[in-house]
């Protein structure tokens, strides 16, 4: 560029021009975020975020101690011992999982026969510890308990595609 141009395009200011028009090009534009918090984005029915464990709608646990998901984990931050009921039904006695090891595959809720564990909307669950994502069996029944609606929507959402 040319002296000449150079100082005829300080003085007119024509950058600074240029960057306005674009500034106020998208102004007028629809905007490309949410104010997150107060606005989320729709998620996918296939979503992968914190586990909960379901009961039956008579309250009973869904999980029948099958072992699968903790077999299938690549993390190996699932943990089930189980134990025979009077009924002779089997259930968990310890269901844990370690969130810190958690890769989100969605293998457990995959494997599982009966649809107990599964990882549902919740995205919003940063900790202050690590012992705060050690989740055991009452942390994961109480999210069912929690998401029990959304989970429901969501798999019924997703069962015509399986
Ligand atoms: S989502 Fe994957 S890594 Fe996490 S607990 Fe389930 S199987 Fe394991
Ligand atoms: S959550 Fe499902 S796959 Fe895991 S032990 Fe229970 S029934 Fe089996």
């Amino acid at each position: 560029m040319s002296f000449l141009d150079r100082v005829a395009r300080d003085w007119l200011l024509t950058e600074l021009f240029a960057g306005m028009a674009i500034t106020f090009r998208y102004m007028l534009k629809p905007k490309a975020t949410i104010n997150y918090p107060f606005e989320k984005c729709l998620l996918s029915p296939r979503f992968r975020g914190e586990h909960a464990l379901r009961r039956y709608p008579n309250g009973e646990e869904r999980c029948i101690a099958c072992k699968l998901c903790e077999a299938i984990c690549p993390a190996q931050a699932i943990t089930i011992e189980a134990e025979p009921r009077e009924d002779g039904s089997r259930r968990t006695r310890r269901y844990d999982i370690d969130m810190t090891k958690c890769i989100y595959c969605g293998f457990c809720q995959e494997s599982c026969p009966v649809d107990a564990i599964v990882e549902g909307p919740n995205f919003e669950y940063a900790t202050e510890t690590r012992a705060e994502l050690m989740y055991d069996k009452a942390k994961l029944l109480s999210n069912g308990e929690r998401w029990e609606p959304e989970l429901a929507a969501r798999i019924a959402a997703d069962a015509p595609y399986r």
